[in-house]
């Protein structure tokens, strides 16, 4: 099993969790309930995390992973669907799953 992505909105993960599922890629989220209170600032290592199950498919949902998380630091933007606030580095909405 390999770490696949991390990210401070547990909401991403899963919906990058369910992009995987759709793929036939097995994952599974760690650190789900570890995210810090309201007000703290969550540290690094306890940010959820998406790790593939089986070790073969990991190269395919890496790709997969590409192409829907941008490099950028651009600004956040607004879903067309439900008019959800989203995080720049992320091309899907995270609460619908429409894309940018
Ligand atoms: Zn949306």
């Amino acid at each position: 099993m390999k770490k696949l992505y991390t990210h401070e909105n547990r909401m991403i993960i899963f919906n990058l969790k369910n992009v995987m599922q759709g793929e036939g890629i097995k994952s599974m989220v760690m650190n789900e309930y570890s995210s810090g209170g309201a007000g703290d600032l969550a540290t690094f290592d306890t940010w959820p995390e998406l790790w593939i199950e089986d070790d073969d498919q990991f190269d395919r949902a890496e790709i997969i992973l590409k192409n829907i998380v941008l490099n950028t630091c651009g600004d956040d933007w607004f879903c067309r669907g439900c008019q959800e606030k989203n995080d720049a580095s992320f091309k899907l909405c995270w609460r619908c799953g429409h894309s940018i």
